[in-house]
């Protein structure tokens, strides 16, 4: 028979040394907790938003060395290059060199046929195209409306008007249908590209887009110069020939019906841009690989796309949009490079050409580095730098994932922290990398700030450093520091949808 008393003691020995062990595990886990200070995080954000990367535009040389900057730090916290010997996949990707604002002017015509001349400034009226055409050209304005020609839905603004060598203003947006799934079948037509391409196919040689921010998204068209141009310059078009702008785009809208006409004006745009077709971009992938032998093959993603507006003439620094979620997940990386490996293996990706229309996100989907089945889920930060609250979207509909989250910020940051199920009733067309990877069979959830307490400045040379809450930006990494090597070290997660009812 055993001695009783050897058991228990045995048992004691077992329970403290576990206690022990446990204490030191956290002691481990705070310590580099710590570590991760606002400086930090908002250094990274203020290095990428410098005139050294130019913005960030994907294709372009100032991407390429910022995805190199990044690299080398993942480098030296001796994260694992996800493709090889290297943290690069790369893409072909056409840019186009802005080389300065350009300019816009008008001669404003009223009914008597009296005129006076106008000239527009940067960013107050306009803004250049991003992947406009290079050159000078004038010609008579004529409103067009949504631009859209789309014959099964016959709808076309451009049916009862002339425009051949004129130039047309556009309206961002196409007609409101009632569902859905309508919505989806106008997306193809709603796209800026799509429009500026249409306009081109009419006889168009110049754009003037209703909405004033950088779109490096539209495509290049030879021939075709554009800007982008503020609604209150719209407004005096109008009303110098007594018209009132607002009347018409309201019928526009609630009509769904082609509202074109002719505005008389002579307008003249300059654009200095150069077009390189032959540019590149890389998705960059570091990996802290998982201990344990089974479970080191499911993979948790977090990711944030890395490239920018680029320069129109002007720095786009793009620091909120997204130098701060880089810049989150970075100290965040730096910070689990620390630690023991989890059991898991944690994977940050770091996205390219997003603002090309989530073309990284959407290449990655193509060939992934990970299995599907493998990846638990991607978390997309875009964005994240400016409020006092903490979002998680999707953490009802993956509860499992979620509590890492809820029970590390209770325990650790104690910042209000908010929800929602995912979307899954999409209109349109995908606007984030994480909605991209969605609609590809990823479990994508998001961070985000919740509470804005600076102005956001969106595709606006005005997105500086100086926007950004460097303090919500700390907590936001550590809290990814946390969720993540929690998330990665669970014995079992359970990955079934609960859907919402409704
Ligand atoms: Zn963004």
């Amino acid at each position: 028979m055993r001695n009783p008393l050897r058991t228990v003691l045995l048992i004691f020995i077992v329970t403290v040394s576990q206690i022990v062990a446990e204490a030191q595990e956290e002691a481990e886990l705070l310590k580099h907790f710590h570590s991760i200070t606002a400086e930090e995080v908002f250094g990274y954000a203020q290095t990428l938003s410098e005139p050294q990367f130019d913005g960030r535009l994907a294709g372009s040389p100032g991407y390429t060395r910022s995805a190199e900057w990044l690299a080398s730090h993942l480098r030296e916290w001796n994260i694992k290059p996800g493709y090889g010997e290297s943290y690069f996949k790369h893409f072909p990707q056409d840019y186009t060199v802005v080389k300065s604002k350009g300019s816009l002017s008008a001669k404003l015509y009223d009914k008597k046929g009296n005129h006076i001349d106008k000239n527009y400034t940067f960013p107050e009226h306009y803004f250049p195209g991003s992947n406009s055409a290079n050159g000078t050209i004038e010609g008579e304005l004529v409103y067009v409306g949504y631009g859209i020609t789309a014959s099964e839905h016959d709808y076309d603004d451009y049916k009862a008007i002339d425009v051949q060598d004129k130039i047309v203003l556009i309206e961002p947006g196409h007609p409101k249908p009632e569902g859905a799934k309508e919505w989806n079948d106008w997306a193809r037509y709603a796209g800026s590209s799509e429009k500026m391409t249409n306009a081109l196919n009419h006889g168009a040689k110049g754009v003037l887009y209703i909405s004033k921010l950088a779109s490096p998204g539209i495509k290049y068209n030879e021939g075709l110069i554009y800007c982008h141009i503020d609604r209150n310059v719209v407004k005096e078009f109008f009303f110098a020939r007594n018209l009132d702008y607002s009347a018409v785009a309201d019928e526009l809208k609630k009509k769904n019906k082609s509202q074109s006409l002719s505005l008389k004006h002579k307008i003249s745009i300059t654009a200095e841009t150069e077009y390189h077709p032959k540019g590149s971009y890389a998705n960059v992938i570091g990996v802290i690989e998982g201990s344990d032998p089974e479970l080191k093959n499911e993979v948790i993603m977090v990711g944030a796309h890395l490239d920018g507006q680029g320069n129109l003439g002007e720095l786009f620094p793009g620091a909120l949009d997204n130098a701060s979620g880089v810049a989150d997940i970075m100290a965040a990386a730096r910070a689990l490079s620390m630690l023991p490996a989890p059991k898991r293996t944690i994977a940050f990706f770091f996205i390219g050409a997003e603002e090309k229309g989530l073309l990284g996100a959407r290449e990655y989907a193509k060939d992934p580095l990970f299995p599907k089945e493998k990846t638990i889920c991607y978390i997309n930060l875009d964005m994240v730098g400016n409020g006092t609250g903490l979002y998680f979207g999707g953490g009802p509909s993956f509860p499992d994932i979620f509590r890492h989250f809820e029970e590390s910020n209770a325990s650790y940051i104690h910042r209000p922290l908010k929800t929602r199920y995912l979307n899954r009733s999409y209109k349109g067309r995908p606007r984030t990398d994480g909605m991209a990877l969605s609609q590809e069979g990823f479990r994508a959830l998001s961070v985000h700030c919740t509470d804005r307490v600076k102005k956001l400045y969106y595709h606006h040379p005005a997105d500086t450093p100086d926007t950004l809450v460097p303090e919500i930006m700390e907590d936001v990494s550590k809290w990814l520091y946390l969720g993540l090597y929690s998330l990665a070290n669970a014995e079992t997660i359970d990955l079934n949808e609960v859907i919402e009812e409704k």
